[in-house]
Parts: C-alpha cells; sequence; structure tokens
C-alpha cells in the first residue's frame, strides 16, 4: 500500500533535554486531537522526528486537513510533505531526480542539495551523499546546480529510512501548547489582543478568553468580530471557549459616576473624573476577569496592552489596572513595536479581522482628555464609589460561553 509522509521536525523541544518525554507527548496529543475526526492517520515520534502517515489513496480529503493542522502546531520548527525511499545511493538519486523534475515544471531553473545522515551506519558522509545524488540531475541538464542561491533546495535526511523533500515550511516554534499551564485572554476587536494570546499559547501556554460587550453601544458585528478571532487564534491553542459578558450596566455605572462624583475635600486634584473612565473600566474588567480566572483555575491574566501606545497604557495605568488582579497579568507586548505586533497578526491571520471597522469601545463612553499618570489611591476611590461588584456579579453570571477548537474545524472545513 502507498503511503504519503509528512516529516515534522522539533523545535526548541529538543534542548529541554529533561522533560523532553513529555512534551513530544503533548505535542502528538495535540496534534492527535485536531486532526481526531479525520481516520487512518498514523502519527509516531522517533529521534526528534514525528511523523505523519496515511494511505495515497486518502490524499485529497487528509492532505488539507494534515496540513491545516501542522501549519497550526506550535512546537514544531518546519514540516515537510516527503518522499521515502531506500536507503541506498541509487534509490535517492532516482527520487532526487523525480523532485527536480517535479521543481522545473514548476519553474526552477537551478537546485542545490542538502544532505543529512543521523544514521552513522550509512556508508556515505552528508557531503558525498549531497554530491552524488545531484549527479544524475545535473548530469542530465535537468537542472543546474547553484549552491548560493537557488531555485530549489532538495533535502535528503538519512534516518531510519531515507526521506528526501523540497517544500520545508517553517513552524511556529515556541513549547506544545498544555506545557505552561493556563491563561485567561482579555480578547478585544483590536489588533493586539490575539497577537498577545497567540504569543502565550507559543509558550506552551492553555487559553481561554474573555470579552466585555456593551450592546448596543458596542455593536453585534463587533462581537462577531470578537468570536471571529477567538475561533482563528483557537487552532494555535487547539482548543479556546470564550466568555462574552454583558457589560453595559457596568459602563452605564462608570458613566454616572463620572458625572456626579466629587474628589473629597484635600485631595489635591484639578482631574476630572471623567479622565478616569477608560481606567475604571479596566479596573471592572480585570474585576470581572478574576472571578472567571478564579472559577476556571488558570494561572495568569493576560492583555494585548503596549506601553505607550495609548493613552491607558502608562506604567502609571498599567499599574492601577494591575492592583485589580490576584493573578499575576501577562502582557507580552509591552515592549513590542506596533509595526512588529502588526507583522505577527498577517502571520496569525488575524489581521484582516482586526482591522474590520467595528469598534470594541463607544466613543460615549471614552474620556476627551484620558488621565495619563493615574494615582492608584483616586483610582480606588472613584471605583469604590461606585459599588459595583453586584454589579459585576451579575454581568458575569449573564455570560455566555462559545468554544472553538481545531478539531471542529478541521472536521467541518475538510
Ligand atoms: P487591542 O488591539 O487588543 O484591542 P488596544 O490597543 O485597542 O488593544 P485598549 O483598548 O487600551 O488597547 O485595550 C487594552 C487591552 O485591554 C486589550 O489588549 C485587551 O486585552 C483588553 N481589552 C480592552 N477592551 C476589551 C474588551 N471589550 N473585552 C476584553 N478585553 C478588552
Ligand atoms: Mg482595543
Amino acid at each position: 500500500m502507498k503511503t504519503v509522509t509528512y516529516l515534522v521536525k522539533l523545535g526548541e523541544l529538543t534542548l529541554k533535554a529533561s522533560n523532553i518525554k513529555l512534551f513530544e507527548k503533548r505535542l502528538v496529543q495535540n496534534l492527535k486531537k485536531s486532526l481526531s475526526s479525520k481516520k487512518g492517520i498514523q502519527i509516531t515520534l522517533r529521534a526528534g522526528r514525528m511523523y505523519v502517515d496515511y494511505p495515497s489513496e486518502n490524499d485529497k480529503t487528509l492532505a488539507p486537513a494534515v496540513e491545516y493542522s501542522l501549519n497550526h502546531l506550535v512546537g514544531i520548527s518546519g514540516w515537510a510533505r516527503t518522499e521515502v525511499c531506500e536507503k541506498n545511493i541509487q534509490s535517492i538519486s532516482q527520487t532526487v531526480f523525480e523532485q527536480a523534475k517535479i521543481a522545473k515544471e514548476h519553474g526552477a531553473k537551478t537546485f542545490k542539495i542538502e544532505a543529512r545522515r543521523s544514521d552513522k551506519q550509512f556508508p556515505l558522509q552528508s557531503y558525498d551523499i549531497a554530491r552524488q545524488a545531484a549527479a544524475s540531475t545535473y548530469d542530465s541538464k535537468l537542472l543546474d546546480v547553484d549552491v548560493h542561491n537557488p531555485d530549489v533546495t532538495i533535502h535528503v535526511e538519512v534516518r531510519e529510512k531515507c526521506f528526501v523533500y523540497c517544500d520545508n515550511i517553517t513552524g511556529h516554534r515556541g513549547l506544545p501548547v498544555g506545557s505552561s499551564g493556563k491563561g485567561l485572554l482579555l480578547l478585544s476587536g483590536g489588533i493586539d489582543s490575539p497577537v498577545a494570546g497567540y504569543k502565550m499559547i507559543a509558550r506552551g501556554m492553555r487559553i481561554e478568553s474573555i470579552y466585555f460587550h456593551a450592546y448596543p453601544y458596542t455593536s453585534d458585528e463587533a462581537k462577531k468580530k470578537v468570536e471571529d478571532l477567538a475561533a482563528l487564534i483557537a487552532p494555535y491553542g487547539v482548543e479556546t471557549h470564550l466568555h462574552v459578558i454583558p457589560f453595559t450596566k457596568v459602563q452605564m455605572r462608570i458613566k454616572e459616576i463620572c458625572r456626579t462624583f466629587r474628589w473629597p475635600d484635600g485631595v489635591n486634584n484639578n482631574i476630572q473624573p471623567e479622565a478616569y473612565s477608560t481606567l475604571l473600566l479596566r479596573m471592572c474588567m480585570m474585576e470581572c476577569a478574576n472571578i472567571l480566572a478564579k472559577q476556571i483555575k488558570v494561572d495568569c491574566i493576560i492583555t494585548g496592552e503596549s506601553l505607550g501606545q495609548v493613552a491607558s497604557q502608562t506604567c502609571e495605568n498599567m499599574a492601577v489596572t494591575e492592583s485589580m488582579s490576584k493573578y499575576p497579568l501577562f502582557r507580552p507586548l509591552v515592549g513590542t513595536d506596533k509595526e512588529d505586533i502588526i507583522t505577527t497578526s498577517k502571520k496569525i491571520g488575524t489581521y484582516e479581522t482586526s482591522i474590520l471597522p467595528y469598534e470594541d469601545c463607544c466613543v460615549l463612553f471614552s474620556p476627551k482628555h484620558p488621565v495619563l499618570r493615574a494615582r492608584i489611591s483616586d483610582a480606588k476611590m472613584l471605583y469604590d464609589a461606585m459599588d459595583c461588584e453586584q454589579l459585576i456579579k451579575e454581568a458575569f453570571d449573564e455570560r455566555e460561553i462559545l468554544k472553538f477548537s481545531a478539531h471542529d474545524y478541521v472536521a467541518e472545513n475538510f
């Protein structure tokens, strides 16, 4: 029976000698989970490589599912669809020749071979494998050799079997999901928070997401956009739940307190309470996120904040938000430039959705002159005056929970 084989290179995993078995197991589990709706796929691990095999008669349906899953799998440095051939130089040369023919059909004029020999019993060294395997392609003038800037690189790996492949797709690297605890991501409709979530996923973290929705001040389209973003990042983390919290009443209470509040005598403060409104909203979000964090047992809370990006993201203001959290607050983008965030967002496929025009916050609630250097004591004074614990609890109880997973995506689309 003919089989199709994908060869997967593990990433940073190979550096973690003491935990490697556990990490490898997680990686296999994650890929299996993503592909569990598909029958006949075999996943095996051997000496720093993972192999995905299935009968070639099922190629049409299984190739897109496998490639989608590998493109979303965290913890691998790369993958390739590979030919498997006999472990002798004639067979290798023949397979290289076939690959070169395909490359030529796709427009290649020059090639080089990169050979690796993990099986030290094999009689030829890497350099000689490359030289001899290239000979028939070169001699027959199928392709020219160019070792510096070839149109195509043909890889040869001599292991327990021999693998020959051209397209080497770069993986997401990092650690397999499930090896670094669980985090709660504050997911809004912007560019930053999906990238922040992805960054933590790529460090091996499981992610749940929470979104605060203030209907009708924020539209149904804005909510749909966040759902789409959750669906787009879920496959990297294998799965995620999105908790949608109806936050309109809390927003109204903030607006009201900002209108009616007067600073007590002796507080030397010429800042309008309204300047604190965005920050008060962040404080309420953090309070609510802490309730959920406790219930779903996460280890940290994650936001997409980046230092200085907007008025609410100064050191002082971030300290206020942080003061509301009993959980460690991770901000994976805090030192990242916006252009770099955009590059990652395009890479992971969230950018086009993030830039849709539906806003996740309403101008009605945005202060004209937001406070830049908030004082924790003043922010707490306003927050306490709101007396909003019950309101937040009620919003939490009314939340809607949606589930997104790689498994569902693969099952529905391939
Ligand atoms: P983003 O691009 O992620 O929307 P932003 O640059 O617009 O971020 P802010 O609006 O100040 O920045 O939000 C800072 C962070 O607070 C967001 O990255 C997100 O983690 C969280 N956040 C903001 N609004 C919401 C919301 N409605 N629901 C959940 N989290 C939110
Ligand atoms: Mg935003």
